[in-house]
């Protein structure tokens, strides 16, 4: 099967089409066309296994469909553990979303909370590691997604690995319960589970 015979937008595909990406992968095949119907996904997925366009795309698609411009806010959150990660999804997101309007952004720290924070303002899809996430919830007070439709939880058993348990049932309750989440695990421990249970909603399980 190939991006073209899918339900998503010219936009979408010019931006895939330049990237030479024309088939898709088995993970792909599985979620996406469950992802476009707004269903929260449990993915089973290793990195490597194009997991980041099963996720990217449906949120393209969703904030098109909704008409979603530059001032409605944050439309997606993408939550992946390390700042490596989040810039790999940020580059991909700007090659794939090339022909959007729609503006991206990076919360991964090292920079000072007000210098993220300036940069933020308006953008619709944010890529973030969870602590600095966090801390913008907590500390800043122009972070708002209450606007919020699609939550991914990127390489989530890394996440948890990694001791953000705490951090992300934080994160997980200050955000709108009326969400899309998109949850990809490579392996399904009982943590993962744990927060599948906490921030998916009659999932569908996808492994490869
Ligand atoms: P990921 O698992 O998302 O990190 O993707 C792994 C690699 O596969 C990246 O270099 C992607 O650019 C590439 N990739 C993802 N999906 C496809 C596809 N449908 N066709 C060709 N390459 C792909």
């Amino acid at each position: 099967s190939k991006f073209s015979d899918l339900p998503i937008s010219q936009k979408t595909l010019k931006g895939l089409n330049e990237s030479k990406y024309i088939k898709l992968t088995d993970i792909q095949k599985a979620s996406i066309p469950l992802a476009l119907q707004d269903r929260d996904i449990l993915g089973a997925a290793q990195t490597g296994s194009g997991k980041t366009l099963a996720f990217l795309i449906p949120i393209l698609e969703r904030l098109y469909r909704e008409q979603w411009s530059r001032i409605d806010g944050i439309g997606a959150l993408v939550i992946t553990p390390t700042r490596e990660l989040a810039y790999q999804i940020f580059e991909t997101l700007r090659r794939i979303g090339n022909h959007h309007d729609f503006s991206a952004g990076l919360i991964i720290g090292g920079k000072d909370l007000k210098f993220e924070s300036k940069r933020m303002d308006q953008c619709n899809i944010i890529i973030c590691t969870p602590g600095r996430l966090l801390q913008h919830m907590d500390e800043n007070p122009l972070f708002d997604c209450v606007t919020m439709k699609v939550l991914v939880l990127d390489e989530a058993d890394r996440c948890l690995d990694m001791g953000f348990k705490e951090t992300m049932n934080a994160i997980i309750a200050n955000l709108p319960p009326k969400r899309q989440t998109l949850l990809f695990s490579a392996t399904q421990t009982k943590s993962v589970q744990d927060l599948a249970r906490l921030s998916l909603k009659d999932p569908s399980y996808v492994s490869v």
